[in-house]
């Protein structure tokens, strides 16, 4: 009888530690592909922000006023001819 107790008890903890070990290695996938998702869609943003829809990229972008609106903001434009333009005046110009 102790023997047969035994060897259910070794069973049992056999399958726990397995289980154990599945939890983790599924854990551990879930959590590569959200980072992996991540880094893509971060990266998809940034390729949004640095270029226009066509491929070409935009000029260097920073605090400002704009030239032609007066506004205020933390992403002015500025061109290489020496101008300032707001994303929005940026799009209808071009
Ligand atoms: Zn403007």
């Amino acid at each position: 009888m102790f023997g047969v107790n035994m060897r259910l008890l070794v069973g049992i903890l056999t399958a726990l530690i397995l289980l154990a070990f599945l939890l983790i290695a599924l854990w551990t996938g879930l959590r590569l592909w959200l980072h992996r998702r991540s880094l893509r869609r971060s990266t998809e943003d940034e390729q949004r922000r640095r270029f226009r829809p066509d491929g070409t990229p935009y000029p260097p972008r920073a605090e400002g006023i704009c030239d032609r609106c007066g506004r205020v903001g933390k992403d002015v434009f500025h061109l290489p001819d020496g101008g300032r333009l707001c994303p929005i005046c940026f799009e209808e110009t071009i």
